[in-house]
């Protein structure tokens, strides 16, 4: 004999029982059956909810009563060809019981346990005698009541078990059955004086195991909405997977840390008899599920990682504790005395704090008992008041066979605390096949999909982006992201998503990842409107692992932001330099800030643009060299400028050309007048370790006052007009001496100067090619040869490249 049990997901309406009825009658061909049903998906919820609400005299409770009776009598309607006059006479008289139920509790105000599970029972009671009747049509089967089988305490919602008296029941009456198929009601049962009982929620699990032991079945099946137990909950983490074979063991600590998908007491009467469970999906009944057995494979260490939501942590602790004897036995009394469930402990050696993660709903009743228990010694103030927090959760990592495996709870809090998710407390199993982490609530999202990343991902990673700017540059970045994706996955091992785009204007997010083919039009017909606030906010609420900050303006008001994301974990790239640039208070607070928080804050455009300037500075001074002098070129705007100035052309045109071409900043002015210049080579200084501001860099600007004080473009290039000949001074004058003109920065022993030079042909600057920059760092490892970096340094898609090589540097992080 088999035992097949489907939950309320497979019995919520008449397509799916119609597959559960398919399933079974293929099933019934080769074994004889018991099946347990759950009630119709939901029902148990809304019977209870109609309960409470019937309790609080709120007339609520008739709607959705009648919701529940309607849904029945369409299903009998839809399922029952034959004798449909009969099933719906007697579901009415089912229904005409619990209508007299919940008036008496709408009269005396009153909802008892005892009256809870009988109205409870009211789901499986309908939907075991609607789907036998329509297998009755079918095949050949009948319908026994769980009440005449499974005998309880009257503890009235999650009544114990009499083993014995089951057994015996059960023995009789699948020995004398003939039918070729049982179906019954899970969840339900009675007491010794005939009373109603229930096994708990989510207890037709159980049910079904209870019958597989008692006539030492072939298999116990459990149906339900997915392909097995999953190595997280589907729900939550996308890229879970169903686990294909994994222990009794395993199985109850998954369960019993919140894998919904058994409920835990179901597999002890299985494990006994050693009976083989097995995860089905009624949806997907070839899909192969999760065979549970007494041993499985050793290959893999951790199995899957459950989570239990809603956790509230008690701690206990006193100067006086420490001289108390047996505080934990007292403690771990009280709560049992009031049936609390503890699900974590953790204490330190001394016994001077012992905490206990209880379900939240708990809470409150726990902290009275432990009050009432130790009532004396909080009087006498040898312990303090219970102290209790809420709003946690508990994740935890199952396996058997991770004892064998060193350093994973350092993987574990490691992958944890990058994602600045902070741990509340640990508790590790002495049979070590179960590591858990208390953590808060509104991180349990992201830090279980960062714990299976880590620990099922295939190795790939995922980053989150959030991406400020789609001009020039964000374009070009969003456009190089789409072209590199599948490379991206199968050669780096890296899924990339944005998740939020915005522009000035307006923000759009998908937090599957926007689709970028069509950002575009997503952000224009679909973005809500935007902020700098809303979109920290934003970005900061969906609380995502990996997440980076990509800033592509040149605005100072983003670049204002930065700290927020990085206080939120959220990692910064950004080829605005501002930030850099600005006071060296802020530089070094943002720098601080990354550090704290772990969250990379990367700027390699603000210098070169794509060329690996600050990356390999960095590299420098990490492994123990100093800068004395750095020479550089550093402006692709001007050096494009002054490349093609001659006396055939003029200023006002090549800068124009320059600006169009897309080697200047939005204002040219910021280029032209070496500010852009002096920004970067302050920049270098400081990532060489010196404390400059701004206004230390002296600037011999070559353009004439009258251009620098003009407020917008169109005065400027009219000033450039009329400032011609004197740029064409400047041209000649080089000429003659055979040299070239080139804006140069230098940072010599702690000071820094940028302006116009003469290059002569020796010079290696002599032959810099259009926009290209040059960086000469000469330091104590280079202090005659300098070390080079020469490329382009300039341009939309070249500054586009430098960022998603900082994006790349944070994945590889
Ligand atoms: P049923 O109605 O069949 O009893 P449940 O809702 O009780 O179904 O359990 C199935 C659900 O359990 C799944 O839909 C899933 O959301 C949840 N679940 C939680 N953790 C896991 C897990 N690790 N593997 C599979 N399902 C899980
Ligand atoms: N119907 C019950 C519940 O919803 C039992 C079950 O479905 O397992 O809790
Ligand atoms: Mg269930």
């Amino acid at each position: 004999m088999k035992v097949l049990k489907f939950g309320g997901s497979s019995v919520k309406d008449f397509q799916n029982i119609t597959k559960v009825l398919n399933i079974i009658e293929e099933k019934s061909k080769e074994d004889q059956l018991a099946v347990v049903v759950s009630a119709f998906g939901k029902t148990t919820d809304k019977l209870l909810k109609s309960a409470q609400l019937a309790e609080s005299k709120d007339e609520n409770y008739l709607q959705l009563l009648h919701e529940v009776e309607q849904h029945h009598f369409e299903t009998i309607k839809q399922l029952i060809t034959s004798n449909s006059n009969d099933v719906i006479q007697q579901t009415n008289e089912l229904f005409h019981q619990l209508k007299t139920l919940y008036k008496g509790c709408y009269l005396l105000e009153e909802l008892s346990p005892k009256a809870k599970a009988i109205i409870s029972s009211f789901g499986e009671r309908l939907s075991s005698y609607i789907i036998s009747e329509a297998a009755k049509e079918r095949f050949n089967a009948t319908f026994k009541d769980s009440q005449e089988l499974i005998i309880t305490d009257n503890n009235y919602l999650k009544a114990q078990v009499d083993f014995e008296t089951t057994f015996s029941n059960c023995s009789a009456f699948f020995n004398e059955t003939s039918y070729q198929v049982v179906v019954l009601p899970g969840f339900i049962a009675r007491c010794y004086d005939g009373q109603t009982t229930t096994l708990g929620r989510g207890g037709s699990d159980y049910t079904a195991s209870i019958y597989a032991a008692a006539v030492h079945a072939e298999e116990l099946q459990i149906w339900t909405d997915v392909s097995g137990m999953y190595t997280a909950n589907p729900a939550i983490v996308k890229q879970a997977k169903p686990i294909k074979h994994i222990s009794y063991q395993e199985a109850m600590e998954m369960s019993h840390f919140g894998a919904k998908v058994i409920y835990p007491p179901t597999i002890q009467p299985v494990r006994e008899m050693r009976i083989p469970l097995v995860i089905k999906n009624t949806n997907a009944p070839k899909d192969e599920g999760t065979f549970i057995t007494l041993n499985t494979d050793t290959s893999s260490s951790v199995k899957g990682i459950s989570y239990i939501e809603n956790i509230a942590l008690l701690t206990i602790e006193g100067s006086g504790m420490v001289g108390l004897s047996g505080v934990s036995k007292r403690l771990f009394e009280a709560l049992s005395d009031d049936n609390i469930n503890v699900i974590l402990i953790t204490q330190a050696s001394s016994e001077h704090t012992i905490c206990v993660g209880v379900l939240e709903e708990d809470a409150e009743k726990a902290v009275e008992s432990i009050s009432k228990k130790f009532e004396v010694e909080i009087l006498q103030k040898k312990i303090d008041p219970v102290f209790i927090e809420k709003e946690l959760s508990i994740l935890a990592l199952v396996g058997d066979n991770m004892k064998n495996h060193q350093g994973l709870s350092g993987k574990m809090f490691s992958a944890l605390g990058k994602n600045n998710v902070n741990i509340r407390a640990i508790a590790q199993g002495a049979s070590e096949k179960n590591i858990s982490a208390v953590i808060k609530r509104s991180n349990a999202k992201k830090a279980l999909n960062t714990l299976h990343e880590q620990f099922f991902g295939d190795n790939v990673k995922q980053l989150n982006l959030f991406v400020t700017g789609v001009g020039n540059v964000g374009n070009r970045f969003l456009a190089q992201l789409l072209q590199q994706q599948d490379y991206l996955q199968s050669q780096l091992k890296l899924n990339i998503r944005v998740v939020g785009i915005s522009n000035s204007k307006k923000m759009y997010f998908d937090e599957q990842g926007i689709d970028l083919q069509n950002w575009k039009d997503l952000l224009v017909n679909e973005g809500e409107i935007t902020g700098l606030d809303l979109f920290l906010e934003k970005s900061k609420d969906l609380n995502l692992r990996n997440s980076v900050f990509v800033d592509n303006t040149a605005n100072e008001a983003v670049s204002k932001m930065y700290q927020h994301y990085l206080e939120s974990n959220i990692a910064v790239v950004t080829c605005n330099k501002i930030a850099c640039a600005s006071e060296f208070d802020n530089y070094k607070t943002l720098k601080k800030v990354s550090k704290k928080y772990n969250a990379p804050f990367l700027f390699e455009t603000n210098v070169g643009a794509g060329l690996p300037i600050i990356d390999t500075l960095k590299n420098l001074i990490a492994s123990g060299d100093r800068v004395h002098k750095i020479q550089a070129v550093l402006s692709g705007s001007l050096n494009f400028v002054f490349n093609n100035f001659n006396s055939s052309n003029t200023f006002h045109d090549i800068v124009a050309q320059a600006q169009k071409e897309g080697y200047t900043e939005p204002d040219p002015k910021i280029d032209l007048s070496g500010v852009d210049v002096a920004r970067k080579i302050l920049i270098l200084a400081r990532e060489s370790g010196f404390e400059l501001e701004l206004s230390d860099i002296k600037n011999q600007s070559f353009l004439p006052e009258e251009s620098l004080n003009t407020t917008n473009n169109e005065d400027f290039y009219k000033s450039l007009v009329k400032y011609e000949s004197q740029f064409q001074d400047i041209y000649s004058k080089a000429n003659s001496e055979n040299c070239k003109l080139k804006y140069v920065a230098e940072f010599v022993d702690g000071k820094a100067k940028v302006g116009l030079q003469h290059i002569p042909q020796e010079h290696p600057f002599y032959n810099l090619e259009g926009s290209d920059n040059i960086v000469l760092f000469f330091t104590d490892r280079y202090p005659v040869q300098p070390l080079q970096i020469k490329g382009a340094g300039a341009g939309a898609d070249v500054t586009a490249s430098g960022i998603f090589a900082d994006v790349i540097r944070i994945a590889n992080n």
